[in-house]
C-alpha cells in the first residue's frame, strides 16, 4: 500500500518508485519531462510515446484528406491507405454526421409514471435548467434540446437529456447541466441516484458508404467480401474481430486528434449490440455487380474541449487534417474506419492477412532483439527467406549479422 505518493516532490517519487520496483533512480530520472503534461495528469512519470504516420488517399465528400494515425500496430496505416487507394479510384466516400450527445439521471422511484408526467410537464422549464448551468452552448446555436423520461423496470426510470454540444464532445457540459437538473428535480422531492454523461452516443451518429465498381474491384472477390461481411453479423465472435479491424482505423485517429478514445470505443462496442447480439459494424453487399460498403458507428469527437486546446501534436494533426468542424472530423474517422475494414476483409478472403503482415512482423521482431534500425534493409528480406517469421529466427539473424561486422 502506497499513501500520499501524489504529494511527494518528484525525487522522492521516484526513490519510492526505485525501492518498490528495483529499477534504478538514475535509469527513472533519465526520463524526459514534459512542463505541460506533467500538470495534466495524476503522479505523472513521462511521455509514452507512440509512432505517428501518415495515411493518404482519402477522398470524403469529394474533398482529399491527408490522415495521421497514432498507432503501433505495424500494418494498420498501409492497410487503411490501401483500402482507401480503392474507394478513391471509385469516386471516394459519403459521409454524414449529426451530433446530439446525451445524458442521464437515473432514480429508483416507486412513482415512476407520476414522475415521467411531472418531466413531460416541465419539459420547457427543465431545459432553461439546463442551458443556464452552461449557457454559452446555447449561444453558440447549440445546448439543451430535449428532456425525456425512459422506464427501465417498474421501479427504475431514466430522465435522459439531449444536448447539442457543437464542437465539443460535451462530456463536462453535459454533467454540469445533468447536476442543476438534480438539484432542481431534488427540489420537488425527487431522489436522483446517478447525474452522468451516457457514452452509448445513438444520436451522434456517423454513416460512412462507398460504392466499388467491377473495374477497380474483381467481382469473386466483391463477392467474397459481401459473404465475409454476412458473418461479422451472424456471430458475435467474427463481429468482434470484423469490428477489431474497424477500430484500428478509428481509433489511431481519435488519438492522433487528442479525443477520447475510451469514449468511442464503448460507444462503439455499446452500439454494435444494440438489438441485443453483438454484430458486425460495417456491412457489405453487392447491389447492381458493384460492391457497396456502409459503416454506422457513434463518432461523438471534438474539436475543442479535453486536453485537444494544450497537446500541440493533435493541433497539428486537425491542421494537418484540414477539416471544418468536428461533423467533418467524424466523417474523416469514419471514413478510415470503412477503409480499415474493406483493406482487412479484402486480405482475409484472398492472400490471408499474414501474407502482408510478414514484412512489417519481421521488421518488428528485429528491432525488438536488439538490430540497430540501420541495419533493417539487409535484415528484413533475410528473415523473409527463413522457414519462419519467429523470435529464434530473427535472433539467428541478428546474431550472423553480428558476427559479419566483427570480422570484416
Ligand atoms: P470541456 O470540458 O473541455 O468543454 C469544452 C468546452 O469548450 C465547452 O464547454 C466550451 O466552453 C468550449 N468551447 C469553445 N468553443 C466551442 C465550440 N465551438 N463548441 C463547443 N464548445 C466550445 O470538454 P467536454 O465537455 O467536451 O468534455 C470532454 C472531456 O471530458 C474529455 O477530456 C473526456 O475525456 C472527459 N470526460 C469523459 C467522460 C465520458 O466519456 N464518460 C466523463 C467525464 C469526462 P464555453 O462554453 O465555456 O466556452
Amino acid at each position: 500500500m502506497i499513501e500520499g505518493y501524489h504529494r511527494l516532490s518528484r525525487q522522492a517519487q521516484l526513490e519510492l518508485l526505485s525501492e518498490v520496483t528495483g529499477v534504478g533512480v538514475a535509469t527513472l530520472a533519465k526520463l524526459p519531462i514534459d512542463a505541460v503534461r506533467q500538470q495534466q495528469i495524476e503522479n505523472y512519470l513521462t511521455d509514452f510515446r507512440v509512432p505517428e504516420g501518415i495515411a493518404v488517399n482519402f477522398k470524403v465528400n469529394g474533398r482529399e484528406h491527408v490522415v495521421p494515425m497514432v498507432t503501433e500496430e505495424p500494418s494498420v496505416i498501409a492497410a487503411a491507405s490501401n483500402g482507401a487507394k480503392l474507394v478513391c479510384q471509385a469516386g471516394g466516400f459519403q459521409a454524414h454526421s449529426k451530433r446530439l450527445m446525451r445524458g442521464q439521471l437515473l432514480m429508483n422511484t416507486k412513482t415512476s409514471i407520476e414522475v415521467s408526467q411531472w418531466v413531460v410537464d416541465h419539459q420547457k422549464h427543465l431545459l432553461e435548467v439546463a442551458n443556464a448551468a452552461h449557457p454559452s452552448m446555447q449561444k453558440r446555436g447549440g445546448g439543451a434540446l430535449k428532456i425525456m423520461p425512459r422506464p427501465l423496470s417498474a421501479t427504475q426510470l431514466s430522465v435522459d437529456l439531449l444536448v447539442d454540444t457543437k464542437e465539443a464532445m460535451g462530456a463536462n457540459t453535459i454533467n454540469t447541466m445533468l447536476e442543476a437538473l438534480k438539484t432542481e428535480f431534488e427540489m420537488e422531492g425527487i431522489a436522483v441516484e446517478m447525474a452522468i454523461l451516457s457514452n452509448l452516443a445513438d444520436q451522434a451518429l456517423t454513416t460512412v458508404t462507398c460504392t466499388i465498381p467491377e473495374t477497380v474491384i474483381d467481382s469473386a472477390v466483391a463477392q467474397k467480401i459481401a459473404d465475409a461481411s454476412e458473418f461479422a453479423q451472424i456471430d458475435p465472435y467474427r463481429a468482434a474481430t470484423h469490428n477489431k479491424g474497424i477500430m484500428n482505423g478509428i481509433d489511431a485517429v481519435v488519438m492522433a486528434t487528442g479525443n477520447d478514445w475510451r469514449a468511442i470505443e464503448s460507444g462503439a462496442h455499446a452500439f454494435a449490440a444494440r438489438d441485443g447480439q453483438y454484430r458486425g459494424l460495417s456491412t457489405w453487399q453487392i447491389v447492381d455487380q458493384q460492391l457497396q460498403g456502409q459503416l454506422v458507428v457513434p463518432l461523438p469527437v471534438a474539436t475543442v474541449g479535453g486536453s485537444i486546446g494544450i497537446n500541440e501534436q493533435a493541433q497539428l494533426n486537425l491542421e494537418l487534417l484540414q477539416i471544418d468542424s468536428a461533423n467533418q472530423l467524424a466523417e474523416v474517422i469514419g471514413a478510415v474506419g470503412l477503409a480499415q475494414n474493406l483493406a482487412a476483409l479484402k486480405a482475409i478472403v484472398t492472400e490471408g492477412i499474414q501474407h502482408g503482415h510478414m514484412r512489417l512482423q519481421a521488421k518488428s521482431l528485429l528491432l525488438e532483439h536488439g538490430l540497430p534500425a540501420t541495419k533493417l534493409n539487409e535484415a528484413v528480406p533475410r528473415l523473409l527467406k527463413e522457414p519462419r517469421i519467429d523470435s529464434a529466427h530473427a535472433q539467428k539473424i541478428i546474431e550472423q549479422m553480428r558476427k559479419k561486422d566483427l570480422d570484416e
